[in-house]
C-alpha cells in the first residue's frame, strides 16, 4: 500500500523519491528546485485527475494535462475549484500553526524551506545535501537580531538546529547571511555555551573524539577529515569548550582543534586531562585548510598521530 504509484512517473517526478503522505497525498522531490519532500501530489481523485505543487517553489503539475487520456473537463474545472479552496485552508493553518510554535519546533519546516541555491552554497562549502538532510540544516528568510549597538536588524539566515545524543533538540544557532558583525547567533537566552554539537546525534559518542570549533567546522572534519572510529563535536567558540569536555571526560583520546589563536583556551582544554587530551594546531581554520590548502585524511590522520 505504502509504495508509490507507478502514475507518478507518468507526470515526469521521480518515483523513488516519493514517500506516503497521508491517505491521499504522496510527497517528493520538485522535478524543479529539487529536495526530497517538498512536492506534494493529491491522488484522493482517479488518475489522471492528480494534481501536484512544490512547496517550495510553487512549480505545479497537473496530471490530466500530461497524459493521453480522456477526461470530464467539468470535473476536473471542478477539482479544481476545490483544490484551490484546500489551498487556502492549509496555508492558513499553517500560518497559524507556525506562529504557535517558536523555533524550537520548527527546525524540520525549516529544513523544507533550503532552497536548490542554499544547498549549492553548502556543498560548495563541502557539505553535502545527503548530510544538510540528515542533520536539518534550514533556513530562514527572516531573522531579526541585534547588532552590538543594541539596534534590531534583520537579515536571512541558514538554521542549524543542534542536537544531542539520539537527535534530542537543544538549541537553534543561526548564520547570518547578510553580512553583519555578528556572523553566528543562538536562539535567545539558549547560548552555544551550555551545549555542544554533534555531527552524529544517533550514534553514542565513542572513545577517540576529535572536538572542533563551530557546527560547520565538525562537519566538515566528519565528513572529509577524520580517521575511522573517530567522534566529532563541536564546541560554538574557544571559550565555549567546558560541556564538550564535560561529555568526553572519559574518552580514551581526545583532539582539540581550535582556531589559530586561541592557546589560552587550548591549554585550559588540555589541561582538564592531559594524559587523553591533544591540541592540535593548524595554521588555518580547519574547513578553510581542507578547501583552499588541500588538507585531506591522510594528511590529517598523520598530523593527529603526531599531535603533542
Ligand atoms: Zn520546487
Amino acid at each position: 500500500m505504502n509504495k508509490p504509484p507507478l502514475e507518478l512517473l507518468q507526470m515526469g517526478l521521480d518515483v523513488n523519491s516519493f514517500t506516503y503522505s497521508d491517505r491521499k497525498s504522496w510527497r517528493g522531490a520538485c522535478p524543479k528546485c529539487g529536495g526530497n519532500r517538498r512536492f506534494l501530489v493529491f491522488t484522493d481523485n482517479e488518475f489522471p485527475l492528480w494534481f501536484g505543487r512544490c512547496d517550495i517553489c510553487g512549480m505545479e503539475i497537473k496530471a490530466w494535462t500530461k497524459v493521453k487520456v480522456k477526461y470530464d473537463p467539468i470535473r476536473a474545472a471542478a477539482l479544481q475549484a476545490e483544490r484551490e479552496r484546500e489551498d487556502a485552508e492549509r496555508a492558513e493553518y499553517r500560518r497559524v500553526k507556525l506562529a504557535e510554535f517558536t523555533t524550537r519546533e520548527i527546525w524540520n519546516e525549516l529544513h523544507e524551506r533550503m532552497t536548490s541555491d542554499h544547498i549549492d552554497w553548502w556543498e560548495s562549502q563541502g557539505i553535502p545535501e545527503g548530510i544538510l538532510n540528515y542533520l536539518h540544516i534550514g533556513y530562514t528568510a527572516d531573522k531579526g537580531f541585534y547588532n552590538k549597538e543594541k539596534e534590531l536588524l534583520h537579515s536571512p539566515a541558514f538554521t542549524i538546529p543542534w542536537f544531542g545524543q539520539g537527535f534530542k533538540f537543544n538549541t537553534m544557532q543561526y548564520r547570518l547571511i547578510n553580512d553583519h558583525d555578528r556572523r553566528y547567533i543562538f536562539e535567545d537566552a539558549l547560548g552555544g555555551g551550555k551545549f555542544y554539537y554533534m555531527t552524529e546525534p544517533d550514534q553514542p559518542i565513542g572513545d577517540k573524539v576529535v572536538i572542533c570549533e563551530g557546527a560547520k567546522k565538525s562537519i566538515v572534519t566528519q565528513f572529509w577529515l577524520i580517521p575511522e572510529g573517530f567522534t566529532v563535536l563541536a564546541a560554538s567558540s574557544a571559550n565555549t569548550f567546558d560541556a564538550a569536555l564535560e561529555a568526553t571526560k572519559d574518552c580514551g583520546l581526545r583532539y582539540i582543534i581550535m582556531d589559530p589563536g586561541s592557546e589560552y583556551w587550548e591549554k585550559k582544554a588540555v589541561a582538564t586531562n592531559k594524559k587523553t587530551t591533544h591540541a592540535v594546531r593548524l595554521p588555518y581554520k580547519i574547513d578553510d585548510a581542507w578547501r583552499d590548502y588541500g588538507l585531506d585524511r591522510t594528511t590529517f590522520t598523520n598530523i593527529l598521530t603526531n599531535a603533542i
